[in-house]
């Protein structure tokens, strides 16, 4: 196994605080049992006994300190984990809905796109040369979206005059917003198109850099219409310019958790919750083994760090809900950690000022105890400015700082809440300095008052907080000492067991 990319792959791993991490991509997020066998296997012989899922629907073997040897690596290739071309294992793992295929509102199925892309950079080591940020997603239009998720390249499904078309979406601007450039797309195109957007991209970025320019760095320089017009110079078809442009993207309502039927008539698929993204291995074989036995032998790894359990025939579906909770994972719609986010924190990453992972779960097994949630509720914990973990916005930040109080500094967040304009790259910023200790009884207030004042069961947190000023939303959370005591796991105990780890009171500096 290579190691010090720029990025984590299978074949490229990365140092981390806590040993070596290796990224495995799964194109699509699709997994069968034989090849979650396989890597819970090596989280057991190599790492350390658990994987987390990331944002990306990819896997992370983690605290891994025994070499995984040539021998096992081909094993992997064998059984299609890992491309077949090693140079282009680092580029960023391919989306889509982890409901393609299934989805009964979907325009189109988007998995032979994933393939086909896949297919298509193992063949062109030329491609090779891409920065290891290069993401492209396929949106096919149905209820579970992810047109919303932050891509460099989009393609989002949508019906004119009764035919289906891909709208094409770039991520521009020092944020990456993500901009519709008035391009439709017919289905049979996509990935000349695709391919033709990454060779203008790579003839005008240096390929041996070790820090390659991303794709909306080079827009930002070029202009995106002279990279369409170079794009548009080397097809053999016109593109199909549109001069209306739909720019309104809504972000996704973790819709894909609980139990819901397929397109396919009467077959289910049944959203499971993953604390953080965390399954222990022994999970993994017991995930492996419902899914051949009820399923058609494969799961589904989402882009919000779940997974889906698929094509089970409606008779067995209560059995597999109670084998999931033999296995200790849970489906349950009104799981405050069915949408809970956060980024490696400080006992991964040296930039994070928190604890973000072991101060989600603790925050959520406190809420656990106070309220019970009809609709999930986004809550993003991120160490720092970079926001690896969620990179669209969520119905509330938690942005970790270090705060002030009498006797040195705790750790503690800033707290945004709902949409905020193109500035405002977590939402509106409700609090400041908010510390560790402080969180739980406010969030108790922010959950409850929201679910009294909210004008529907559909109004998510982060639409109800845009429907008031700053300065309401503070008077409906009023600020207030908490004496509440958090439980707090420690780090290798996440996320199944909780210890209480002691915070200084006082000195709070919220405004
Ligand atoms: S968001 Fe910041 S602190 Fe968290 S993992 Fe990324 S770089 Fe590290």
């Amino acid at each position: 196994m290579l190691s010090g990319a720029t990025c984590p792959g299978l074949f490229y791993s990365t140092p981390a605080e806590d040993g070596i991490l290796s990224r495995i991509r799964i194109p699509g997020g699709i997994l069968n049992s034989l090849q979650c066998r396989a890597i819970a296997d090596i989280a057991d012989h190599h790492g350390g006994g658990y994987v987390d899922v990331t944002n990306r629907a990819n896997i992370q073997v983690r605290e891994i300190h025994t070499k995984i040897n040539a021998q096992v690596l081909k094993h992997l290739q064998d059984i299609g984990l890992g491309s077949t071309n090693t140079a282009v294992d680092h580029i960023r793992n391919i989306m889509t809905s982890p409901t393609a295929g299934i989805d009964p509102q979907e325009l189109i199925d988007t998995r032979p796109f994933v393939q086909a892309w896949d297919n298509y950079i193992a063949a062109h080591p030329v491609l090779s040369g891409l920065s290891a940020k290069f993401s492209v997603c396929f949106d096919g239009g149905g209820i579970v979206s992810v047109r919303d998720r932050l891509n460099d390249i989009t393609f989002a499904a949508v019906l004119v005059d009764g035919s289906v078309y891909f709208r094409l979406y770039l991520s521009v601007g020092t944020k990456g917003a993500l901009s519709d450039v008035g391009i439709l797309l017919p289905p049979e195109q996509c990935l000349q198109v695709l391919a033709a957007l990454a060779n203008v991209y790579l003839a005008h970025i240096d390929t041996t850099s070790k820090r390659k320019q991303r794709l909306r760095e080079l827009l930002n320089t070029l202009g995106c219409e002279n990279y369409l017009q170079e794009v548009q110079q080397s097809l053999r078809f016109p593109l199909f310019c549109i001069q209306e442009c739909q720019n309104q993207i809504t972000p996704a309502k973790y819709q894909h958790i609980g139990i819901h039927p397929q397109r396919q008539q009467g077959l289910f698929y049944i959203g499971v919750v993953l604390p953080l993204g965390r399954l222990e291995s022994a999970q993994m074989w017991g995930l492996a083994d419902l899914a051949e036995k009820y399923g058609n032998g494969t799961f589904r790894l989402t882009p919000w760090q779940n997974l889906l359990l698929t094509d089970i025939p409606q008779q067995w579906v209560v059995d597999v809900q109670s084998k999931l909770a033999l296995l200790g994972l849970d489906s349950s719609v009104t799981n405050i950690k069915s949408a809970l986010v956060a980024c490696s924190g400080n006992k991964g990453c040296a930039a994070s000022a928190t604890d973000t992972k072991r101060h989600a779960l603790a925050l959520a097994e406190y809420l656990e105890t106070r309220l019970t949630l009809d609709r999930p509720v986004n809550i993003h914990f991120s160490g720092c400015e970079k926001s690896c973990a969620q990179h669209t916005k969520s119905d509330i930040t938690l942005l970790g700082v270090n705060v002030e109080v009498d006797n040195g500094t705790v750790e503690g967040y800033h707290v945004y809440v709902g949409d905020g304009d193109n500035n405002q790259k977590f939402g509106r910023e409700l609090y400041q300095y908010v510390t560790f200790e402080e969180l739980p009884a406010l969030f108790e207030q922010m959950l409850k008052t929201y679910e009294i004042q909210r004008r529907n069961s559909d109004e998510s947190f982060g639409e109800f907080a845009n429907r008031y000023a700053i300065a309401q939303l503070k008077q409906l959370f009023p600020s207030q000492n908490s004496n509440s005591q958090i439980q707090c796991p420690t780090t290798s105990e996440m996320p199944m067991k909780s210890t209480v780890i002691p915070l200084p009171l006082s000195g709070q500096k919220r405004t």
